[in-house]
């Protein structure tokens, strides 16, 4: 058996990697400011997987002048140490993705680094601890410019400045930062937000939570709780019911579980590269299939539920009313009534643009994919039609031209499949959208300062000898 190297070792081998890929050296953006306020290059919304990957992309092609903030403390970022609730990712271990393409920054590299070949071989899926610890070592070992607990506000474009204002609140008072490019790499639930069923609208919050909130478990030991929908977050809060003691009924729509994953279908280069490639026609008919295909558990989080003698299954249940009896709640389905003492919906997310804070001022300036394709109607979905009509590297298109600004704000958040495919929020989609992330930030960049450029070259007169 080879003994770990360690991290410190994986870290030196790491720098001389960087510093062999470093060229080109020059910074090259230059500076702003704007009334004595400085103006970042990018301001990146967001220090999850997306967000970290992207500023260090960013980096790597000397764009330096970067921000990136997230509302949550240092390590809690995501949803993985904070209301995920399975034990390990879904997505296969070896996934590469933050790397960019360097191996001794990969999630494998950095494991063996500590538990050798042997320790990888042996791990089946990776713990979600573990890749929010291997995110925070990606993050301190390559010095990514985070501040935490800073939560970003209604975005606004400033013409003369031509940068946006990002209002800023945190601990340590407010601030407008302002910024050439934003990013917002806000989460899978950044272009929207997680949504409850309208069924319980009435009914107190003591007796329901959705999969996204905080949920006492250990109050719910010898309860009876109902949980609603049957993709992997919903069995995942039924199974840490079950192990808190709770007896668990579950319920979803479909005749039947979905058993088939097109997640998985589409870890090829084909779909992950090129699906932005394609015309809207061939882009609308891919992703509304995925959503004709649906959710469903993985096979080891379906197993974890069903392994508990108190868990049982309603297919075809949807629930057609939820009212309170007394202290308990009365669920009907059309296969009869059910009475739960809490329940847990893990119903998702909605894509709703005016629903987010930092597009209060934006919302009805961005082109939806509802104003630019009309889909057949057996491929008609309302919530995809919510979604933004994104460029190629996923800036925000004005709904009408007169506000071209729109597009110096990108969105790299779950929101971006019907557009690009696995875009912001995906981490099988993170090594072929992250080039086309910076891709469109360096292009804009450098567009912009076309003039000066020349006049630098025009000016350029270093001697050769
Ligand atoms: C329970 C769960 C399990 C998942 N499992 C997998 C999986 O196994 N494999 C996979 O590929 N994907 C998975 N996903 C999907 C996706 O990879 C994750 O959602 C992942 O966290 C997305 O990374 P991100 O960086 O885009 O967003 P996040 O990790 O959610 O980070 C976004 C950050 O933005 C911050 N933020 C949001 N708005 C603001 C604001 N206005 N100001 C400042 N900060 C803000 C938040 O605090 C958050 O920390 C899962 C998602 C969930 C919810």
């Amino acid at each position: 058996m080879t003994a770990p190297i360690g991290l410190p070792a994986l870290e030196t081998t790491l720098a001389r990697d960087l510093s062999l890929l470093g060229y080109p050296h020059r910074d090259w953006v230059p500076l702003r400011t704007h009334l004595g306020r400085p103006i970042l290059d990018v301001l990146v919304v967001g220090a999850g997987q997306s967000g970290l990957s992207a500023a260090f992309a960013l980096m790597r092609e000397k764009v330096k002048n970067i921000l990136v903030v997230d509302a949550k403390p240092e390590g809690k970022e995501g949803p993985w140490v904070d209301f995920a609730r399975m034990v390990t990712l879904r997505t296969p271990k070896h996934v590469t993705g933050p790397d960019l393409g360097i191996p001794n920054l990969t999630f494998q590299a950095w494991y063996e680094a500590q538990h050798g070949a042997e320790g990888w071989t042996t791990l089946k899926l990776i713990p979600k601890e573990l890749w929010a610890a291997y995110l925070g070592w990606y993050r301190r070992t390559l010095g990514l410019p985070v501040r935490n607990g800073v939560r970003v506000g209604a975005l606004s474009w400033n013409a003369q400045a031509q940068a946006w204002e990002a209002p800023t609140t945190s601990a340590s008072g407010n601030e407008t930062l302002l910024a050439r490019k934003v990013v917002l790499a806000t989460g899978i639930d950044g272009a929207g937000r997680w949504e409850a069923p309208s069924v319980l609208q009435g009914v107190p919050k003591k007796f329901w939570s959705h999969t996204r909130d905080d949920i006492d478990f250990g109050a719910l030991k010898g309860k009876k709780v109902g949980v609603l929908g049957a993709g992997a977050s919903a069995f995942d809060n039924a199974s840490v019911a079950l192990e808190a003691g709770a007896e668990v009924a579950l319920f979803f729509r479909r005749e039947k579980l979905v058993d088939v994953n097109p997640y998985r279908w589409a870890e090829f280069t084909g779909f992950l590269k090129h699906h932005s490639d394609l015309d809207d026609a061939r882009k609308w008919a891919f992703i509304s299939h995925f959503v004709k295909m649906g959710q469903l558990p993985p096979a080891d989080t379906l197993a974890r539920a069903r392994n508990h003698p108190g868990f049982s299954l309603h297919a075809a249940s949807p629930w057609t009313a939820v009212e309170t009896v007394g202290e308990r709640v009365r669920v009907t389905t059309p296969k009869g009534t059910f009475d739960f003492d809490y329940l847990i919906v893990g119903t998702g997310f909605v894509t709703d643009l005016s629903l987010r804070p930092e597009l209060e001022n934006l919302k009805d300036s961005i082109a939806l994919w509802s104003d630019r394709y009309t889909p057949p109607e057996s491929q008609r979905f309302d919530d995809l039609g919510r979604h933004p009509f994104l460029g190629s590297s996923g800036e925000f298109l004005p709904k009408d031209p007169s506000s071209p600004w729109i597009s110096s704000l990108f969105c790299y958040t779950f929101a971006g499949l019907p557009s690009l495919g696995f875009a912001g929020a995906f981490i099988s989609g993170l090594k072929y959208s992250l080039p086309k992330l910076v891709d469109g930030i360096t292009r804009q960049l450098y567009r912009e300062d076309a003039d000066h450029f020349l006049q630098t070259l025009k000016a350029y007169d270093a001697k050769e000898f």
